[in-house]
């Protein structure tokens, strides 16, 4: 062997085993759980209890509270007419998703949960009224604690109000993650978060804040990577979590 050639096959062995060491590093999070599979729904029990089945490290879920003052999951803002904001738990709960389950409270996602392994990524939407908003943090977690469900937990969010309380009510060591991509790794460290969880978009914009939040002792999330050219890139940037719509597929890249 040529010592070009010895040097070349090195390299490659080099090359290759920095692939594998990135690629196990990355977890896969469902995102709305596992959805597009039979008889789910998005952000329905059947998307979670399928998110854990296939092994996904997290299952992603969207919270609101109602006018009256239940925590439910669903992700948009409003339900035919229905504005969860300003509805009461009776008008929201009546409401059926696309599988035929009804929309299900926070109560019977996490009682979901305690029979899963996967990992419980909550996401509070934000809210137009700061009151309420600081309200349904505060009874999420002492839903969750009451549930024992604190250390299965992650709290993401795009509003800074919210990811401010959750950092400050959590239990320490409680992963809180920022959405909305403005914030800078040094920004969120500095407010006591767990990391970034931004679109790819701003990662591509910002691939320099993945090695200075990592720097930072910090993780780092993207969303919703659902093409494989897109998995390929975030893995080799050496991201923790990519949130999917497609967590197979990414599940036999990450193989
Ligand atoms: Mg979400």
């Amino acid at each position: 062997m040529t010592r070009i050639l010895r040097l070349s096959v090195l390299l490659m062995c080099i090359l290759s085993s920095a692939w594998i060491v990135s690629a196990q590093k990355t977890q896969v999070i469902a995102h709305r759980g596992y959805w597009k599979t039979e008889g789910s729904a998005q952000n329905s029990l059947k998307a979670l209890e399928k998110a854990d089945s296939i092994g996904c490290y997290g299952s992603e879920f969207d919270v609101w509270i109602t006018g009256d003052g239940m925590l439910v999951v669903n992700h948009d803002a409003k339900v035919d007419s229905v504005v969860i904001e300003q509805a009461t738990a009776g008008e929201v709960l009546a409401l059926k998703l696309p599988n035929g389950e009804n929309l299900p409270t926070l109560e019977q996602y996490l009682e979901l949960g305690k029979k899963c392994t996967t990992r419980l990524i909550l996401e509070l939407k934000p809210h137009s009224n700061r009151l309420r908003e600081a309200k349904a943090v505060i009874n999420i977690l002492l839903m969750v604690e009451s549930m024992g469900l604190s250390d299965r937990m992650e709290y993401i969010t795009f509003s800074a109000d919210a990811l401010a309380d959750f950092i400050k009510y959590a239990p320490a060591g409680t992963p809180v993650y920022y959405l909305n991509g403005e914030k800078t790794p040094q920004e969120l460290h500095a407010m006591g978060a767990a990391g970034l969880d931004y679109n790819q978009g701003v990662l591509k914009k910002h691939p320099e804040w993945i090695k200075e939040a990592h720097d930072l002792g910090m993780k780092v999330n993207v969303w919703t990577v659902n093409k494989e050219e897109d998995m390929r890139w975030s893995i080799e940037q050496g991201v923790d979590f990519i949130t999917t719509n497609e967590p197979e597929l990414l599940q036999n890249i990450l193989k």
